[in-house]
């Protein structure tokens, strides 16, 4: 193995990435009107989101299309600039990095985070076979290994993650497998770089429904052996449970742009304190309780703001059921509640929040 692919010792102890206050925004065009009047047109992707993911942790990120988990994921990695805010991998931090600053240089810290795709298809280079797919990225960061050992290794990964006989794939090209097998060889070559985290981004949702426990477990299982942590991103609360859950990890909830709780899986399904986790969990249960009559959601708006011009205040306000006048002024941060982290003053039962009026639903006439 080569020595710059080994851990950095000495910062065994931090996370293997921790977000302070990071924000991501994208510049979305100017018109004639916003150069003249020399004002930005900016979508706030991500906004102030404090994160440390550790050894051997999975923390599963869910919320609604849009809602920046995926830039954020991005972000973590290194693969996205924040617009604001620090990203570090062991204590450095990836921008300082890049820029050739600072303890572990960035070609240490690329291999280490890696991502598996939601659509493995367009990740894996169409012309190319499954050996050349995987001998890129050995040649690149192992580059005193031969070719006979690159062989051998890349075996032992599609093995490791259930394409066998491996041999038999080797020639093979994206289109000639399935969507599974797509998946797991997007997955055997981000383990080949001993990664310490994973970014999963829907990587499972692409699958037919029968296969998505199996490639859960499998997930579980490599995280076992390779002592990776992942970041796992989903639409799907249920999904995040069955693999946070296995894994004694964390779930964090995401509303536009913003971490509005995050907590151990059990606290976060079976006591929610947050209005947005609670719809959440009220959709998840709706999916699986056939006998329960069909409702609206509990929401006083079911459209989801234009990220561009987000509300005021607390972002959820217009369409939270518990919103108040003092929502719409204030904008809360996460706090330590009964066993979860929540950016809510009514489940912090803030004295402001307790005094102001509350909002009408944004649907009455
Ligand atoms: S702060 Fe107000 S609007 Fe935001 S989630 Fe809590 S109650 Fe709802």
């Amino acid at each position: 193995m080569s020595e710059e692919l080994t851990a950095h010792e000495e910062a065994a102890d931090e996370p293997v990435v921790s977000l302070e206050n990071v924000s991501v925004e994208f510049d979305t065009g100017q018109s004639l009107v916003d150069r003249l009047r020399g004002e930005r047109n900016v979508v706030r992707a991500v906004h102030d989101v404090t994160l440390d993911i550790g050894e051997n942790e999975v923390v599963a990120l869910v919320g609604e299309s849009g809602c920046g988990k995926t830039t954020l994921g991005k972000t973590a990695i290194g693969l996205q600039e924040p617009t604001s805010g620090t990203v570090r991998y062991r204590g450095q931090d990836i921008e300082a990095a890049k820029a050739g600053r600072g303890d572990i240089p960035y070609g240490r810290i690329r291999p280490k985070l890696q991502i598996i795709h939601q659509d493995p298809g367009s990740s894996l280079e169409p012309q190319r076979t499954v050996q050349a797919i995987l001998a890129d990225p050995l040649k690149r960061w192992y580059d005193g290994m031969s070719a006979t050992e690159r062989k051998q290794y890349l075996v032992q990964f599609l093995q490791a993650v259930g394409v066998t006989p491996a041999e038999n794939y080797l020639t093979r090209y994206p289109h000639q497998l399935s969507g599974g097998e797509q998946q797991r060889v997007a997955l055997a070559r981000a383990l080949l770089m001993q990664p310490e985290l994973i970014l999963a981004d829907e990587a499972i949702s692409a699958l037919d429904v029968s296969l998505r426990v199996d490639m859960m477990d499998l997930l579980l299982e490599l995280q076992e052996r390779f002592a990776t942590s992942y970041l796992f991103i989903s639409h799907d609360i249920s999904n995040a449970r069955y693999l946070a859950e296995k894994a004694d990890g964390r779930i964090g909830i995401m509303y536009l742009g913003e971490l509005v709780e995050i907590g151990p899986v059990e606290e976060i399904i079976e006591n929610p304190q947050h209005p947005y986790t609670q719809v959440l969990m009220w959709a998840s249960s709706s999916i699986t309780d056939y006998d329960r009559p069909i409702e609206e959601p509990p929401l006083r708006d079911i459209d989801v703001p234009d990220p561009t011009d987000p509300p005021s205040g607390c972002s959820f306000h217009t369409r939270c059921p518990e919103a108040r006048e003092a929502c719409t002024e204030r904008t809360p941060e996460l706090q330590q509640m009964a066993g979860t982290e929540t950016a809510c003053f009514w489940a912090q039962g803030d004295p402001e929040y307790e005094g102001s009026a509350p909002l009408g639903d944004e649907n009455e006439d």
